[in-house]
């Protein structure tokens, strides 16, 4: 990407309706300057706390100061490694605090932290807070879960019964704090294009809004209020954990800009290369000589030519077998520049239409139970959406039913009682 592209963010974080705490943190960092961005790039954070009573919360709090403390100092020139060492050394901080205190012993946080720089999107990672990219109608998670559940898939176990599922789903398999050092996965660099979309959240959003919900809805949006109808949404459907996003969209390039270049993906097909190509074709055509010699009756020469490139071409298949697998072993490993799950986004007319329910069944909850909604605004903005959608502008159709469910959950009970963050 380019430092002329603009990035519009949203962010919001909820503490839910069942936690008597918010133990998830979050922090943005967008470059003021083309020089500071040359060096590093825009910084966005999502933790994700645990350890009970106020614990959680130092933890994920000390991840969201330390990582760009260490990022933004930093003079080495890969963002990659630069990253890796932030998320490390935040995870000392947390575990050298940990231990002071018995009270703070096995204190954790996950960790999700994306750069937006001219090397692309990377994503360092622990835990399973997630980031996604939206890019048109498709939503790409870019980051593996580090649960019970993705890790045993991935080792091709699957729980047995739905019970078991329920119970360890969440489990989760690596946090910063717990131990002196940590695992950081880093994912990318993703190509960055105008108008893509990145999206960090927490479990207790994910655990809620379908990918292709979020995609939809943070396609539709701008990140403001995208970020706003997500945690509306997760609230609304029970709100049992602290919900987080972040929304960063990318502008489109100036006009005397020329649009980069980045392959989407590695392509497969190429994965052998030429130099095999050749040595398979060299190595069959003294094969088809020596089969040649061998029909003429020059049976020894035959023999012998026959012999030598049968050996060669099955040295070259077992060689060219390895290094598949070990290509592929290492892009499991990393997922070079690939996500780990794909989705399509929710087109705008099943949007709406799922919006304007929810806003139905809220609308009569609200009413029933007396909540102080300036209902002249909210009908206002539900004859918008009912007229957009007769013209068929479900677009425009799903910003107006946004508004209504807005201006409903501002005035629920939950909402309406909490201290503003
Ligand atoms: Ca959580």
């Amino acid at each position: 990407m380019f430092w002329e592209q603009n990035v519009f963010i949203g962010t919001e974080t909820d503490i839910g309706l069942r936690r008597k705490n918010n133990e998830d943190s979050h922090s943005t960092h967008l470059c003021l300057t083309e020089a500071e961005w040359r060096r590093h790039g825009h910084l966005f954070i999502v933790a994700d706390g645990m350890g009970g009573h106020a614990v959680g919360e130092l933890a994920s709090r000390i991840a969201v100061d330390t990582i760009p403390h260490t990022f933004l100092k930093s003079n080495e020139r890969d963002v990659r490694t630069t990253l890796r060492e932030a998320v490390l050394c935040a995870n000392s901080a947390i575990h050298a605090r940990g231990t002071q205190n018995e009270d703070f012993l096995h204190m954790g946080t996950t960790c999700t932290a994306l750069t937006l720089s001219r090397q692309g999107a990377i994503v360092a990672h622990v835990g399973d807070s997630r980031a996604y990219r939206i890019r048109r109608d498709r939503i790409d998670q870019l980051t593996f879960d580090h649960s019970l559940e993705w890790e045993l898939e991935r080792n091709h176990h699957k729980f047995s019964s739905a019970i078991d599922l329920a119970q360890h789903k969440n489990i989760i398999t690596r946090s910063l704090g717990p131990e002196p050092t940590v695992q950081v996965d880093v994912e990318g660099p993703y190509p960055v294009l105008p108008n893509d979309t990145f999206l960090l959240c927490s479990d207790g959003l994910s655990n809620l809004v379908a990918d292709e919900e979020m995609g939809a809805i943070a396609r539709e949006l701008p990140p403001e209020n995208a970020a706003k109808l997500l945690i509306h949404l997760a609230n609304i459907r029970g709100g049992p954990d602290n919900s987080t996003v972040i929304i960063a969209r990318v502008g489109e390039l100036p006009a005397n800009v020329e649009p980069e270049f980045l392959p989407e993906e590695p392509d497969d097909q190429q994965s052998l290369g030429w130099a095999w190509l050749i040595g398979f074709w060299v190595v069959a055509m003294f094969l088809a000589g020596g089969l040649s010699l061998l029909a003429i009756q020059r049976t020894i020469a035959g023999v012998a030519v026959t012999a030598c490139s049968s050996i060669a071409l099955l040295a070259l298949l077992v060689a060219s077998f390895r290094q598949t697998r070990q290509k592929l072993q290492s892009e499991f490993r990393s997922h070079a520049g690939r996500p780990h799950r794909t989705a399509v986004a929710l087109d705008s007319k099943p949007l709406f239409e799922r919006l304007a329910e929810i806003s139905h069944d809220l609308q009569r909850a609200a009413r029933e139970d007396g909540w102080n909604v300036n209902w002249k605004l909210h009908d206002q903005a539900i004859q918008a959406a009912e007229s957009a959608a007769e013209s068929l502008r479900y677009a425009k159709a799903v910003r107006h039913v946004s508004r209504a469910i807005d201006s409903l959950m501002q005035e629920h009970p939950h909402t309406a009682s909490s201290p503003k963050p």
